[in-house]
C-alpha cells in the first residue's frame, strides 16, 4: 500500500475542512456584524428624541422656562419627540414581525383604484397646504390584485408620505395600470430627487439620505424596508427612479387574481 497517497488524501480532507470552517466563521462574523449595526442604528434612533425629551424635561423641572407660551411650545416638542419614539418602535416591530415571516396576509381580490382614493384623500389637506398638487390617474379598467388591501395602502401610504415630505413644489401622481399579470402602481413626484449614488440604499433599514439634509424628517428610515419586504409577500417587484433636483418616481407590481389562479 502507497501510505503517501493516502496522507495526501488525508491532507486533502484536511485542507477542504479547514476551507468549509473558514467560510462558516466569516460567515458569523458578518451575521455578528448585520446585528451590531442594527443595534447599534436603533440606539441611535431612540437617543435623539429621548435626549430631546429629557433636555426640555430639565429645563421645565428647574423652573428655567418662565413664560407660559414658551412652555407650551417645550411641551409640544416633547409631545412630537415622543411621536416620534412611538413611530419607531412600530415600524421596528412591522419590520421584525415581516422579516420572521411571523405575519399572516389576509389575501382578497382587491380594487386597487379604491385603495388609491382613500390614500389620496388621507393626504389632500397637507398636499394643499403645501400647495402641491395631488392626482389620481386610473385607467377605466383595471383588474383586481390578490393581496392584503390595509397593506397595499400601506404601501401607498409610505410612498406618499414620502413624496409629500420631499416634495416643495410641483405635483404628485399616483397612478395604476395593468400590465402582463401584474398591476403597476406608481407614485411619482417633482422632489429633491435622490442620488444615483444613495439611489439603490434607499430600501435598506434606517438608510436616510444625508442625514444632515434630513435633519427635519421626522422618518424612521424603515418605511421603505416595509415596502418592499410587504411586496415580497405579495410576490410582487418593486423599483425606484430618480433625479436630483428633478423628482423620484416609485413603482410597484403587485399580482392580478387571474395570475395567481394561474399559478396556484
Ligand atoms: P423615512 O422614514 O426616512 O422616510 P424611508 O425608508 O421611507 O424612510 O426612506 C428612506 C430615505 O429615502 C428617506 O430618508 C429619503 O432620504 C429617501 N427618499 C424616500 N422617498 C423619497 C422621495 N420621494 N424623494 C426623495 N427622497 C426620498
Amino acid at each position: 500500500v502507497d501510505t503517501s497517497d493516502e496522507i495526501g488524501d488525508v491532507a486533502q480532507t484536511i485542507n477542504t475542512m479547514a476551507e468549509k470552517l473558514e467560510k462558516v466563521e466569516q460567515e458569523r462574523h458578518h451575521l455578528e456584524q448585520v446585528r451590531n449595526d442594527f443595534l447599534a442604528n436603533v440606539s441611535h434612533e431612540l437617543r435623539t428624541p429621548l435626549t430631546a425629551i429629557q433636555g426640555f424635561l430639565e429645563a421645565l423641572q428647574d423652573g428655567l422656562v418662565e413664560e407660559e407660551e414658551a412652555r407650551q411650545k417645550y411641551y409640544a416638542v416633547m409631545y412630537s419627540e415622543t411621536m416620534q419614539v412611538n413611530r419607531l418602535v412600530d415600524d421596528l416591530m412591522d419590520l421584525m414581525k415581516l422579516e420572521n415571516n411571523e405575519i399572516n396576509l389576509a389575501k382578497f381580490p382587491v380594487d386597487v383604484g379604491e385603495v388609491m382614493g382613500k390614500v389620496a384623500f388621507a393626504f389632500r389637506a397637507e398636499t394643499e397646504e403645501k400647495g402641491i398638487a395631488l392626482h389620481v390617474e386610473l385607467p377605466d379598467e383595471l383588474p383586481k390584485i390578490y393581496a392584503d388591501r390595509d397593506r397595499v395602502a400601506q404601501i401607498l401610504k409610505n410612498f406618499v408620505k414620502n413624496a409629500v415630505k420631499f416634495t416643495e413644489q410641483g405635483e404628485i401622481r399616483i397612478r395604476a395600470e395593468a400590465e402582463d399579470a401584474y398591476v403597476r402602481i406608481q407614485v411619482a413626484d417633482t422632489g429633491i430627487g435622490i442620488s444615483q449614488e444613495d439611489v439603490h440604499r434607499i430600501w435598506e433599514r434606517f438608510f436616510k439620505v444625508d442625514r444632515g439634509r434630513s435633519k427635519n424628517n421626522k422618518g424612521t428610515g424603515l418605511g421603505l424596508a416595509i415596502v418592499k419586504e410587504l411586496v415580497e409577500l405579495h410576490d410582487g417587484k418593486w423599483k425606484v427612479e430618480s433625479e436630483l433636483g428633478e423628482g423620484s418616481t416609485f413603482t410597484v407590481w403587485l399580482p392580478t387574481v387571474a395570475s395567481y389562479r394561474q399559478t396556484t
